[in-house]
């Protein structure tokens, strides 16, 4: 009884992030002082480059660990003792535990996006799944579908060369087939899928609008966004109106936490009082 856990998150931008607070209320709640602080590399006067300086000075001050934003998410590979299969398959770390073997990488936003996935959209057909946004959050997401065990996974993103990357990483892993998509044929293709990830930031206030036409959406599709601020995107919402099953953003930045804790700390977080929380934030 009694462990303390000092965590932090590293990167930029990350002042409005709800991660420091999910953290902490956990901690509390479990009965462990814990205190999770913003670590910003702009304040730092550090590059995405220098985060294994960061690395070096949580793990001697006794952080038990670190998430990982961006721009350091692939950066911070290089300053790693081990890094777990899954987030070496994609090429990005979001979580790092510094335990006796070092300094080891996860990737929470993968394991989170499958969880929120299973629980909010049970039993949802993934035979054939279109991603739009090949980015960060569209690579861990994209090796997400691979563990729900998604057929053929179609990727679409306004700069091809990235969906045709992500395309063959996946498509490496051996776990489902790919094709790409152009952009301009995202509406045709989505007549002939079960269900849309959206994984650009599309539908944030600084990029309002919806990333598909509305009438493209239909009652026989699952749709599932990624942004989280706000929950009711212009997409989420447009596909409600469609019949479409919906999922927000918020699992996932949930689950990606409540995954993280469990390694922070080695403690299972109660993950409905994780939910709880968020939706009071
Ligand atoms: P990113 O910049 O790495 O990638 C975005 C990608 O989308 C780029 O490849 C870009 O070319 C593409 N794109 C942008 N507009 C497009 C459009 N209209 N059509 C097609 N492609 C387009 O960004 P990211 O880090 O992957 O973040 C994307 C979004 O995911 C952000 O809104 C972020 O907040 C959200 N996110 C949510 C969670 C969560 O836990 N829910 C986690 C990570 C990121």
């Amino acid at each position: 009884v009694g462990v303390g856990h000092l965590l932090g998150l590293v990167g930029t931008g990350i002042g409005p992030s709800l991660t420091p607070a999910l953290h902490e209320r956990e901690g509390d709640a479990q009965g462990m002082r814990t205190l999770y602080r913003r670590l910003d590399l702009d304040a730092l006067e550090l590059a995405a480059d220098d985060v294994g300086r960061v690395l070096d000075a949580a793990r001697l001050t006794g952080f038990s660990g670190l998430n990982v934003t961006h721009p350091a998410k692939q950066t911070v590979l290089r300053h790693l003792d081990r890094i777990d299969p899954d987030a070496a398959a994609l090429g990005a770390v979001n979580t790092v535990v510094f335990g006796p073997h070092g300094a080891i990488g996860h990737n929470t936003d993968r394991s989170g996006f499958a969880r929120s996935f299973r629980r909010g959209l049970p039993g949802a057909a993934v035979d054939r799944v279109l991603l739009l946004g090949a980015g960060g959050a569209g690579a861990a997401v994209a090796h997400a579908m691979t563990d729900v065990g998604v057929g053929e996974l179609l990727v679409a993103d306004a700069d091809r060369a990235r969906a045709e990357a992500l395309a063959a990483a996946v498509r490496e892993t051996g776990r489902a087939t790919t094709a790409v998509v152009a952009k301009a044929d995202v509406e045709d293709a989505l007549a002939t899928v079960d269900g849309l990830v959206h994984a650009t930031p599309t539908g944030m206030a600084a990029h309002p609008g919806t990333p598909v036409a509305p009438h493209a959406l239909h009652e026989r599709l699952w749709v599932a966004d990624v942004v989280y601020r706000p929950l009711a995107t212009a997409l989420v919402t447009a596909a409600r109106a469609r019949g479409a099953r919906v999922l927000d953003g918020g699992g996932m930045a949930v689950f990606q936490a409540v995954d993280a804790f469990r390694l922070f700390t080695g403690v299972e977080p109660d993950a409905d009082r994780m939910l709880d929380h968020f939706a009071g934030l």
